[in-house]
Parts: structure tokens; sequence; C-alpha cells
């Protein structure tokens, strides 16, 4: 089935467009072009579909729950915060984790996210032994997404040792076996992909970095992995193995083209080169990085060196493509004391660099999935604003609220 949609401006990175047409043909962009034949949508733009890169949906629940300091624990912070978590993920079945994911996807959707990489981790039952079907839970999870209408990355997440004995397997073949179980369910699932993950250098041996980043490049899989949060975590890895990080997932196979490192809000700067030799990209997260105190992303550092840069929204403590783009870019702001910082070369503002970001790519293109965002230009937040501004209305004024729509394989799944 093939239908064209005109909406009033079809935006991308570099500018806005009108009397254009955008085809749409079995869930993909079939062409995008001057036209006047189709379906009008007045007062609406069309723009790409965020990429929400980092995802923990069961933690939506947190959400206002953990905002106040618990009179045991005088001193909050990431470490007292992950006890909360733990204290949830333990209370987590396979129902549960389907409604409360399935709420967070729709909640995406309504912000303008197509697609949620989601970083799972919650395997077993409390005790650590495993469901009659080992992946109970990471199928819950991408039924989730199916019943949301959102596309999934599922990124099974290798845990090995600390956290709650649910996470834990017991060794990477055991764990490498349920993902390729996983690869093999999700098959025939036309909005699910499956990736693979370690926790981060504290939750998993040398061996298992090797091992994994091994079967990530054999297979031709995303890799992600959280790292440089927490100045501890860089201690505790320092002690053990001499080096940070980041250079430890160097000396192992994990570093590579598809390797997302998420947060590396404490990289510095020898750990930020590796990462471009190996051509590795960086997942901001914003919100819950200041949510949870972690520190700033070094995001000048990281423009320099040409890292491709992601957002996720993570602990959901806000779920806004908007307000992570933004914040990106107002952080770097107050480090660097002046203005429009992110400006990407031949560009004179910040906003083509943030929307690519939270984009993943430049605009819309044929080939691509038709994952699109209608926003409403009359919303209050965009009134008055002119074509040729809008883009950075939307990064530096907007919020999810001027979504109207939603539609992901062409489908309205939102709005
Ligand atoms: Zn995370």
């Amino acid at each position: 089935m093939k239908r064209v949609l005109i909406p009033d401006l079809v935006l991308d990175a570099y500018g806005a467009r009108s009397g254009v047409g955008v085809t749409i043909e079995d869930g993909r962009i079939a062409g995008i072009g001057p036209t006047t034949e189709g379906e009008r949508l007045p007062g609406r733009a069309l723009a790409p579909g965020f990429v929400n890169d980092h995802s923990h949906a069961f933690q939506r629940r947190l959400r206002g729950a953990v905002e106040k300091i618990e009179p045991s624990r005088p001193h909050d912070d990431f470490w007292t915060w992950r006890e909360r978590m733990y204290e949830l993920a333990d209370g987590l079945s396979p129902d549960s984790i389907r409604e409360t994911s399935r709420r967070c996807y729709e909640e995406m959707l309504s912000a303008g996210y197509t697609r949620v990489t989601e970083f799972h981790y919650v395997h077993h039952r409390p005790d650590g032994t495993p469901y009659d079907d080992p992946n109970s839970l990471a199928k819950a999870v991408a039924l989730a997404a199916e019943d949301a209408g959102i596309r999934l990355l599922l990124l099974p997440v290798a845990y090995a040792r600390g956290g709650l004995p649910r996470f834990r397997d017991p060794t990477v073949q055991s764990f490498l076996h349920r993902v390729d179980d996983l690869r093999g369910w999700a098959e025939d699932r036309p909005l699910v992909g499956v990736g693979v993950a370690a926790h981060s250098v504290r939750a998993v041996p040398r061996e298992w970095l090797e091992e994994i980043g091994d079967y990530a490049r054999f297979g031709n899989l995303p890799l992600h992995i959280h790292a440089d949060e927490q100045e501890r975590e860089i201690e505790e890895c320092l002690s053990e193995h001499g080096v940070r990080p980041i250079e430890l997932l160097a000396q192992t196979s994990y570093l590579g083209p598809g390797t997302t490192i998420v947060h590396a809000t404490h990289a510095d700067e020898h750990e930020l080169d590796l990462l471009a030799e190996h051509g590795a990209t960086v997942c901001a997260c914003p919100t819950t990085e200041g949510n949870l105190g972690d520190g700033f992303l070094p995001a000048v550092e990281i423009r320099d060196r040409g890292i491709g840069l992601s957002v996720g929204s993570d602990s959901h403590v806000r779920v806004d493509p908007f307000e992570e783009l933004r914040e990106i870019e107002t952080n770097a702001r107050r480090m660097e004391g002046r203005r429009n910082v992110l400006v990407a070369e031949n560009e004179i503002s910040p906003t083509p660099y943030l929307l690519h970001a939270g984009w993943g790519r430049a605009g819309l293109q044929a080939g691509d999935h038709a994952d699109l965002i209608e926003l409403n230009l009359s919303h209050p937040a965009l009134s008055g604003v002119k074509a040729d501004d809008l883009r950075s209305a939307l990064v530096f004024g907007a919020g999810g609220g001027v979504v109207a729509g939603t539609r992901v394989a062409g489908e309205r799944v939102h709005g």
C-alpha cells in the first residue's frame, strides 16, 4: 500500500521545506519530493522520529518516588538511588515488566521517540534460577514494545558479579547461549532487533569482555556498555586492572565501530582518543545524569574528535528527546561560559549537530523505515516561530508536547 503525506513543512537537520510530500510504501519511505497529490496534514511539520538509545524501561516506576532523602541515608547519591532501583528490580515478574515497559514505551512514542534501545539486565527469578524459558523477561520487554508499536533494539546484558542474583549468569557461554536463542526468536518480528551488552567493567571480568566483544563482531551486532558514569567505578577499575574502563575495553576486543559507550561522563583525554581511534560512539543521558548527580558530558571533546553521539532517557526520570538535546548544549554552555558551543564544521548553530544526535541521521531519506513524527505548528511553544527558526525552536524552546502524531513503519502509533 502506498500513501503520500503532505505536511506544511518537512524538517531535516539543515532546514525546513514546504510543498514536499513524503511517500510511504511497505513501512518505508519510498520518496520525498515536490507534490500536490496526497493526504494533506495542515498545521503540521513532519520530521524523523527520535532514537532513544539507552533505556531501562522498568525504572519508569521510580518516577517521583525517589526525589527525597531517606532519613536513614542522609547522604543520597547514585549508590543510594541504586538500592531503591534494586528493590524495584527484585519485585518484577514477566507480567509486571511487560506492563511497566509498555507504559514507558507509550510515553516515548507520545514524546517523539520511534525507536528504543533497551539495556535489559533483569533475566532470572529473584533467587537467580532461570525461568522455564530463560528469556521470559527479555521476551516480555519485546512484547511490550510490540504492544506499544515502538521499534526496539533489545540488548540482553551480561552480569557476572555484583547486583542482584537475578541479573547474573553463571558463565559467559550460558549468557551467549541465551542471546542466540533470543536472536532466533526475534528473527520474524519486524519491530524487534537484538544486539548484546555487558553491564559495565565492574559487573563482568576481562574474559567476558573478550568473549562478548568477539561474539558481537562475529555476528555484526550492536554492542553497548555503561562506562565512566561514576568516579568510584573508575577507581575500582584502576585498582583491579591498572587501567581506566575505556582503556580496559580497548585492551580487550570490546571496542570497535559497533560499540556504544553509555555515559562516558568522566572519560579522560586518552579514553576519548581511544573511542575516536576505534570508531566507537557515545550515548549521553543528560536528564538521568543530572538527576543522579553523575556529572557533565565532555561534549566539546567528543565533538572535536568526531565521536558519534546519541541520546537516551535511561532511568526515565524524564522522557523527552528535546530536553535531552537541550541539556547537552546548555550544560556545555555552562561549562564553557559562552553560547552556541556544539557547532559542527561549516555550521553557525548547534541545532544540526544536536538533531543529528537525536535522530541518528540528518533527515528523512528514501529507503529508511517510515518512522516519523508530526509536529503541531500551532502549539503555544511554536507559535510565531518562522519556518527557518523552527528546528532551533524545537531544540531550545519546546518539549514532547509539540508532538501531535507518531508513526512507526508508516503506522500511526500515537496521536
Ligand atoms: Zn543505564
